[in-house]
């Protein structure tokens, strides 16, 4: 169930499948901006004549490498380390870190590729890219971590700087791992360079704000798309998928704007809570003691956990997929949307199957997708690279505002450049068309690199 490729733009779709066989996520990521540029061809034909699109399409540079380290008992283990610098027409590759055992180079791909054109919608000078490996933090000691971020920094610092390419975290890496990474950086260059991390503790270089920027900037858009619908988060149930960092400061924010989020969750399953998820609670068991979800009806006698539990079911006004790519699937879409679902915004990356999207705009709910909804991490990030590179620290209450402006921002652009290509109100068109043109044009300036 996805749309029809423009004829002009089908060639080049053929030609990723063939040039990256079996990376799926990539297939998928790549199709869903081709099905919009068709008529930005039509206006500009210079982005065709340069084969911007094919240009885009392929990585500058894609880094794999092993990851040796030695487990807590003295075993050897062996991981495999991502790095895919995929376009720095905006400025220098930025983009997360992702360790979890489903990782390969088609979800680097996939992540590495929305980045680009998220970067282009923030309106800030950074290039897209990503990275990660396939190792598993999960149940593993403190100095296990540390072993294994500082034997994967000792390949990636080569590639890496305040100029070149600048990671941050994302499933799997937090502030725990951005310090010891930045640690093993530091020693291993002998340089002090702020601007090579974003992510950081506050207390070495860090901004405030960064660890909420992704899940208060979703909900801040998703606020947005209320707004031109006459509505607010005031009374509205809200789901809220995943228990992790974005997850946890998109709940804070909605219940901040009046709305109740009834339910979270992890790859385990779910908690159902009538009365409001306990944010202090989700805070303790997962930022604090690193504990599962599950453990909330421990200290919450009334609410439920569903082990396997699909949230999707759980009827709300506003969902916020907050945990993985292609978490609503077609069937999770039609759910939502028969439980009376009007906005849907996301805090994950890609977490909407194409038959899911496909859905949620016929249906003409506010739909957000993830390069545009949750970019006030990246945001946040290049703010945190502004702040390291004029050795100066913003408040809380200033750096939020600016976060606050920048979702506005990027809203707007998306709901205007919708209008423009004749498409009112499909924020996918806007902001895979705002998003690439400004790459594009970039491109064209840059000449044939
Ligand atoms: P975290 O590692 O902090 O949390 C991830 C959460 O999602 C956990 O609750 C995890 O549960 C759940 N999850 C992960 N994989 C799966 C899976 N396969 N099935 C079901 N649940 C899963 O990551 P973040 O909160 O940082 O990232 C969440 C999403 O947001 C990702 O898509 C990421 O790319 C995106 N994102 C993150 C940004 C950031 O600034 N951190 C910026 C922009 C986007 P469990 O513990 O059981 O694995």
């Amino acid at each position: 169930m996805t749309a029809q490729l423009d004829e002009k733009v089908e060639p080049i779709y053929q030609e990723v499948l063939r040039r990256n066989p079996g990376e799926t996520e990539f297939h998928q990521a790549v199709r869903e901006v081709l099905e919009s540029l068709g008529p930005v061809l039509v206006k500009h034909p210079e982005f065709r004549e340069r084969k911007i699109i094919e240009r885009i399409c392929e990585p500058e540079r894609q880094i794999i490498f092993r990851v040796p380290w030695q487990d807590d008992k003295g075993e050897v283990q062996i991981n495999r380390g991502f790095r895919v610098e995929f376009n720095s027409a905006l400025g220098p590759y930025k983009g997360g870190l992702r360790f979890h055992p489903s990782v390969y180079l088609g979800i680097i791909k996939f992540l590495g590729f929305e980045q680009i054109f998220k970067n282009s919608l923030t309106g800030m000078p950074i290039g897209g890219g990503k990275g990660g490996s396939d190792f598993d933090p999960k149940g593993r000691s403190d100095d296990e971590i540390m072993r294994f971020c500082q034997s994967f920094m000792t390949e990636l610092y080569r590639h890496l700087g305040e100029y070149t390419d600048v990671p941050a975290g994302d499933i799997g890496v937090g502030g725990r791992e951005i310090g010891y990474l930045f640690g093993q950086y530091k020693r291993i260059t002998n340089r002090y360079e702020s601007g090579v991390l974003t992510g950081k503790g506050l207390d070495y270089g860090g901004s405030l704000v960064r660890t909420e920027a992704t899940g208060y900037g979703a909900t801040f858009f998703v606020k947005e798309m209320l707004r031109v619908r006459g509505e607010s988060f005031e009374g509205k149930t809200c789901l809220v998928s995943g228990s992790g960092n974005v997850a946890i400061y998109t709940i804070e924010k909605i219940h901040q704007l009046g709305g109740k989020v009834v339910a979270c969750s992890d790859s385990n399953g779910v908690i159902h809570d009538d009365k409001g998820i306990d944010l202090d609670l989700v805070k303790q068991l997962k930022e604090v003691e690193r504990r599962r979800i599950q453990d909330y009806v421990e200290f919450r006698k009334h609410a439920h956990y569903l082990p396997g539990g699909n949230i999707w079911d759980i009827p709300c006004q506003v969902a916020m997929p907050s945990a993985t790519q292609n978490e609503i699937n077609g069937r999770d879409a039609l759910s939502l949307v028969k439980n009376g679902c009007i906005a849907v915004g996301e805090g994950a990356n890609m977490p909407t199957t194409p038959e899911g999207v496909r859905i949620f705009l016929d249906a003409g709910i506010a739909y957000g997708p993830g390069k545009a909804a949750n970019a006030g991490g990246v945001a946040t990030s290049a703010l945190e690279m502004q702040q390291n590179a004029s050795r100066d620290a913003w408040s809380f209450e200033y750096t939020e505002k600016r976060l606050a402006e920048i979702m506005k921002g990027i809203h707007d652009l998306c709901y205007e450049m919708a209008d423009e290509y004749g498409m009112p109100g499909n924020y996918v068109i806007g902001a895979n068309i705002a998003g690439f043109i400004k790459v594009a044009k970039a491109m064209v300036s840059h000449g044939l690199i």
